[in-house]
């Protein structure tokens, strides 16, 4: 007798409790985001603000670097065989991922780097399955992380519309991208990028930021440009930690996106004039 009234009321509670979690989104031109969001430290966007202007669209050109071989002094990330140079971002185990056909698809779990790394130039190529039916964040989401930390956007944004700074090639929650690159799904796309860490002082104070150059399917999407911290879903960059290397990463985002080519190069940073 009691279970019948302790049951409903704990499944009205945890209902409510659910709706409590669940954070207002509002669409807008037909893209939907967030507007009770913080502001962009620049003060003129909310995080993930449906209303941010969309990149426009530029159609790239035929495969640019597309099965790039990787050069000489590469360290060869996947080959298309294993994923013995990465790990389970969870639990430090070995990469969950499936390998088949020559390429890693995401099942489950991020995947890191066994290497640290700091400035590099990293390749790879990504592929996302037939997105039917599947909208805004949900089409093909998956992400390059640079130390670990900072998103660089894997979706699927070919003729689909979401919030300007989680746009393929979006420094994720940040920056959008110059354009909108994207192919079609279930066609390969390129990612090359050029990384270089944050510096700080000895009291942990930021003197430089991050920058990242990032060229999607052969058309630049990022210029040098610098990451406000951290990435994250609906805050601002923050910068966690004075760490100068880091593993990189890929994102499981519940969707199954396929991977191939990986390869990086640690590089110098010259600036003499
Ligand atoms: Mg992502």
């Amino acid at each position: 007798m009691k279970m019948k009234i302790i049951l409903p009321t704990i499944l009205v509670a945890g209902l409510a409790s659910f709706r409590a979690l669940g954070f207002p989104e509002v669409t807008t031109n037909g893209v939907t985001g967030f507007q009770d969001t913080p502001m962009q430290p620049d003060g003129k966007w909310h995080v993930h603000d449906p209303a941010r202007p969309q990149p426009p669209v530029v159609t790239p050109g035929h495969k640019f670097s597309e099965m790039a071989a990787p050069p000489s002094d590469a360290i060869v990330l996947f080959d298309g065989k294993d994923l013995s140079q990465w790990r389970d971002r969870d639990n430090g185990g070995p990469a969950p991922w499936k390998v088949e056909d020559g390429v890693a698809v995401s099942v489950k779990h991020d995947i890191v780097t066994t290497n640290q790394f700091g400035d590099v130039q990293l390749h790879l190529e990504y592929r996302d399955p037939d997105l039917t039916g599947r909208v805004g964040q949900d089409r093909g989401n998956s992400g390059v992380f640079l130390m670990g930390r900072f998103e660089i956007q894997v979706l699927d944004c070919y003729q689909s519309l979401t919030y300007a700074d989680g746009t393929t090639g979006a420094i994720y929650g940040q920056h959008p991208p110059l354009v909108n690159a994207c192919r079609p799904d279930g066609e390969w796309q390129t990612y090359d990028i050029i990384f270089n860490v944050p510096h700080f002082d000895a009291n942990g104070k930021l003197v430089t930021p991050a920058y990242a150059t990032v060229i999607f399917n052969g058309v630049v999407v990022q210029n040098h440009q610098a990451i406000r911290g951290d990435t994250n879903w609906r805050v601002p960059g923050n910068y966690s930690s004075t760490a100068m290397t880091g593993p990189l990463a890929l994102q499981y985002h519940g969707n199954s996106v396929a991977f191939r080519n990986i390869w990086v190069r640690p590089i110098a940073v010259v600036n003499d004039p």
